[in-house]
């Protein structure tokens, strides 16, 4: 344990439900691990840990596992997050019991904590685009909704201003903010050498330009989710109170379970939300509000610019047996293709002169001179067709398709073959005349040795 920065724990004094005895405790000890489930992947894994009282899917483990050696989390059954930020997909469900149809912005994604579980709760039938401006931390926000395999959910890479040219396209905005993370100096210890004063008074600033950056995206009436892991009430309470007095957003009711710890607020300006603090909840350090876009008979309705499909029928006579459902369209995309759900086409067609769209659909692969060369996202995907030829890797043919070697195993057929383990998907390999050529994309092999 480190020591606590100058001036933390005096500027947190007197906050709804803090109390310094048993938070000092609570970071002396062990931060719980926890992980989702993925809804279609993960049944049945991990049998016998408790569940997240506030996520059905949510799962504790008994101690830390080296995720990187198993599999399955590789195949995207199951996703490693802290529990207290489940609350927001707990806050998601319950401010929309009605979930279809909608399109909802998370802005600030990366890695995809908040993002794979929006994905997990949505219905086909609505999209989720997931933001993060920071472009490495862009690559790994794809790399997990690619693991994770919805064609609903998209990627984008750009500052929350850009956003603004989309008005009134979101239901919801998750804002889950760049914050000074006091609420992670449990879990991570060195953050307390970055916190003071001055780095909250930036973050609430850089907090109050990214509501207001994005607010033209919502629809009147939707809603924003606004999150952070910090415990600063300037980064909490405050921005939200004076962004909700700026642009007349309405407080709309959340509330947890009084048994999970979560200390209900209320800021002066009427705001509801919750404080997670890490002696009170079974996670660690969060903050959570909501509030909905006024509806004023003034604003003008969103009309969208029809274009015409640029659905490659030829092309999709070569891909549609690799999906399930058919209502895609095809589109060409320089080397790849991509499958986008048809009812989403209007949408990529609008979005895609506005953002860079990183992941929109489902990368299918292209046609090579004899046969389709399938994309990694396509083995991923959730639609992929069932009826594809597959193999079963044990656990250490597995470790060898993932470090990129040759798993070694006896082909039962030659051609493209989706290697899994314990039926969920890792990736591609084709077996030609004896050999297995193994087409995990390099950059997500497995480096560590088990
Ligand atoms: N929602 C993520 C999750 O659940 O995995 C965690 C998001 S983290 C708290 C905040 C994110 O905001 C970071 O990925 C960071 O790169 C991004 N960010 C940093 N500066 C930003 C800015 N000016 N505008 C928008 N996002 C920013």
């Amino acid at each position: 344990m480190n020591k606590w920065p100058d001036g933390f724990l005096q500027s947190i004094d007197g906050l709804p439900g803090f109390d310094e005895d048993s938070f000092r405790k609570a970071h002396e000890v062990v931060p719980p691990v926890s992980v989702r489930l993925h809804p279609l992947r993960g049944a049945g894994l991990f049998p016998d840990v408790p569940v997240i009282p506030w996520e059905p899917q949510g799962r504790y483990l008994p101690q830390r596992p080296v995720f990187a050696l198993d599999p399955l989390w590789h195949a995207g059954a199951y996703y490693v997050q802290e529990a207290s930020s489940m609350l927001a997909g707990w806050a998601f469900d319950a401010l929309f019991p009605q979930k279809a149809g909608l399109r909802v912005l998370d802005l600030c994604a990366a890695p995809g904590g908040k993002s794979t579980h929006l994905a997990a709760l949505l219905p086909p039938d609505s999209l989720l685009v997931s933001n993060e401006v920071i472009r490495t931390r862009a690559g790994i926000l794809t790399e997990n909704a690619t693991r994770w395999g919805y064609a609903n959910h998209w990627v984008s890479s750009n500052d929350p201003t850009a956003f603004a040219r989309l008005p009134q396209f979101f239901d919801c905005l998750v804002i889950d903010a760049p914050c000074s993370g006091s609420g992670l100096f449990r879990k991570d210890p060195d953050a307390m050498t970055e916190w003071s004063p001055e780095a909250v008074q930036l973050c609430a600033q850089r907090q109050q330009r990214i509501l207001h950056d994005a607010w033209p995206a919502l629809k009147p009436g939707g809603i924003v989710i606004y999150a952070t892991c910090s415990y600063s009430f300037e980064e909490d309470e405050a921005v939200v109170d004076s962004f909700c007095t700026e642009t007349g957003a309405e407080p709309v009711l959340l509330t947890p379970e009084t048994s999970w710890g979560a200390v209900p607020v209320q800021t002066t300006g009427g705001v509801l939300g919750f404080r997670c603090y890490p002696d009170q909840v079974r996670g660690e350090g969060f903050f959570l509000a909501a509030f909905r876009k006024p509806v004023t008979p003034t604003e003008p309705a969103r009309k969208g610019k029809k274009s015409s499909s640029a659905h490659d029928a030829t092309l999709w006579n070569k891909a549609s047996h690799l999906l399930s459902g058919s209502d895609w369209v095809c589109i060409p995309d320089g080397k790849n293709a991509r499958a986008l759900p048809a009812f989403l086409e209007a949408d990529w067609q609008q979005l895609k002169h506005v953002v860079y769209l990183r992941r929109a659909g489902i990368e299918v692969g292209m046609p090579g001179a004899k046969e389709w060369i399938p994309d990694h996202a396509l083995a991923a995907a959730v639609d992929l067709n069932p009826s594809v030829p597959a193999v079963a890797l044990s656990l250490e043919a597995a470790h060898r398709y993932l470090r990129c070697e040759d798993p070694g195993i006896d082909p039962p057929q030659q051609g493209w073959l989706l290697a899994t383990y314990e039926g969920r998907p890792l990736g591609w390999m084709k077996a030609v005349k004896g050999r297995i050529n193994n087409y995990l994309p390099r950059h997500l092999r497995l480096r560590l040795r088990g």
